[in-house]
C-alpha cells in the first residue's frame, strides 16, 4: 500500500484562492500525535540565492506559518549556510539576503534562525551507522527543533538529477561540515594565484590541517588531519580555496539520503513535507539567477513521507510536455523523463530507491486532488 500524497493544482478563482487551497493542503497532513502547545517548528527553506527568483514565494511561506501558530505552536524559518561563496556563506549574509528576497518578518510572520550558526560551526553530531556515514552532522537549531515543515522548491538539479525534499533536508539541513562531507572527500585546494599567505584560514582551523609554507609563502592543506569542517573556505580573504567537487552522482545521491536519514532521527511523526512543484528550473536556486521553467507550473504536493512524495513530484513533471523555449532540448513529449534528458550521466532514482531501502518512505503513492 502505498502513501497518501495530496495534491493541489495552481487553478484560482474568485472563490478559492491559491492561498486557501494552501490552507486546506496544510490540514491534510496535520501531525495524527498532536504537538504540545507552544512547540518549536523548525520550516526547513531555502530562501534563494541572491539574483534568483525561482524560490517559493514568501507570500505563500506567510500562509504555511500561519496555519502552524494555527494549531498553536511556534514556527520559525531556517537554513542552513552554503559551503561555497556566495550570498549566504555565513548568518549575516544569509539574513541580508533571505530579508532581500522577501522573508522578513513583516511578510512571512515568523522569525528567522540559521540552523548551523554564523559561520556554519553550530552542529550536531547524529549517529546513523549507514553504509557510507556512522555519523552525520546537522545545524543545531534543525536537531533542537520539536518538528519539521519541509518546504522544498522542486526542480532539476545538475548533481542529483533533481532537487526536492530529500535535497531540502539531508543537503539544506547539514552544517558546513555536514555539507563538505557529502560533496567531497578530501580537504580544500589552495589556488596557488589566489593565495596571499595571510595565514588567516590556518588560524581557524580546528585541526592543524593548513599551514602557510615557509617554502613559497602560500597555504598547503594536509588531507590526513583534515576533518573536512569548511571553517577555511569561508575565512580566506582572497577565495582561494576550493572545493574538490566529488562528481561520483551515486555516492553524492546516498549521502545525501543518509543526512535525510540523520535529520529525521527522533523526529518520527512530527514532519510534514510539502513540495511547490512550480518554477521547475533546469538548475538549483543556489545560483544567481533563475532559468526558463522546463515545465509550466505543476501544482503543490503535501505528504507525511518525504519519499513518496519526492516520487509523486518526479512522475508528475515527466508527465508534463517540456518547454521548448527552456533549456531542455530533447524529451518534450509527455511521459518522456525531462532530468534525464538534461543531465544524462546522473540517474536520480538511486534517491528515491536508496530512501526507500533505508525505511525512510515508500515510493508507492496515491495522488489525492484536494477539492
Ligand atoms: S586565508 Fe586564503 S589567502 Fe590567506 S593563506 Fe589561507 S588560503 Fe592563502
Ligand atoms: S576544511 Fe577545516 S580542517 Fe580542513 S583544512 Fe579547512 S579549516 Fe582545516
Amino acid at each position: 500500500m502505498g502513501s497518501d500524497v495530496f495534491f493541489i493544482d495552481m487553478r484560482a478563482s474568485i472563490k478559492r484562492t491559491r492561498l486557501q487551497k494552501i490552507s486546506d493542503l496544510m490540514e491534510k497532513v496535520k501531525w495524527d500525535t498532536p504537538l504540545p502547545k507552544k512547540s518549536l517548528v523548525a520550516i526547513k527553506i531555502h530562501f534563494g540565492e541572491k539574483g534568483n527568483t525561482s524560490y517559493i514565494h514568501p507570500v505563500y511561506v506567510r500562509k504555511i506559518v500561519d496555519k502552524v501558530k494555527s494549531w498553536n505552536l511556534k514556527p520559525f524559518l531556517t537554513d542552513a549556510n552554503t559551503l561555497y561563496v556566495g550570498s549566504r556563506a555565513n548568518s549575516v549574509d544569509h539574513l541580508v539576503t533571505a530579508i532581500e528576497n522577501g522573508f522578513d518578518y513583516s511578510v512571512v510572520g515568523a522569525p528567522i534562525l540559521i540552523a548551523d550558526g554564523i559561520r556554519g560551526a553550530s552542529e550536531e553530531e547524529i549517529v546513523i551507522n549507514q553504509e557510507i556515514y556512522e555519523r552525520v552532522y546537522i545545524g543545531t537549531e534543525i536537531v533542537n527543533a520539536d518538528a519539521i515543515v519541509s518546504l522544498a522548491h522542486f526542480k532539476a538539479h545538475e548533481l542529483s538529477g533533481f532537487g526536492g525534499t530529500i535535497k531540502n533536508l539531508g543537503m539544506g539541513c547539514a552544517s558546513r561540515r555536514g555539507k563538505m562531507a557529502q560533496h567531497s572527500e578530501v580537504s580544500p585546494k589552495v589556488n596557488k594565484k589566489k593565495c596571499i599567505g595571510c595565514g588567516t584560514c590556518s588560524l581557524h582551523c580546528p585541526a592543524n590541517a593548513i599551514r602557510v609554507s615557509d617554502d613559497d609563502g602560500k597555504a598547503v592543506t594536509f588531507d590526513d588531519l583534515c576533518i573536512g569542517c569548511g571553517s577555511c573556505l569561508v575565512v580566506c580573504p582572497q577565495n582561494a580555496l576550493e572545493i574538490r567537487w566529488d562528481t561520483d552522482g551515486v555516492k553524492f545521491q546516498k549521502k545525501m539520503v543518509e543526512y535525510t536519514m540523520g535529520v529525521l532521527k527522533g523526529k518520527e511523526g512530527r514532519c510534514i513535507y510539502i513540495n511547490f512543484v512550480t518554477n521547475i528550473t533546469p538548475e538549483c536556486d543556489c545560483y544567481h539567477y533563475s532559468d526558463v521553467p522546463i515545465v509550466n507550473d505543476v501544482g503543490i504536493l503535501a505528504s507525511n513521507d518525504p519519499v513518496a512524495i519526492d516520487q509523486a513530484a518526479y512522475d508528475l513533471v515527466n508527465e508534463q510536455p517540456g518547454r521548448t523555449d527552456s533549456r531542455l532540448k530533447k524529451a518534450h513529449e509527455p511521459g518522456a523523463n525531462k532530468f534525464k534528458a538534461l543531465y544524462p550521466k546522473i540517474d536520480p532514482e538511486v534517491q528515491l530507491e536508496y530512501a526507500e531501502k533505508l525505511g525512510l518512505g515508500t515510493r508507492k503513492y496515491n495522488l489525492i486532488k484536494v477539492k
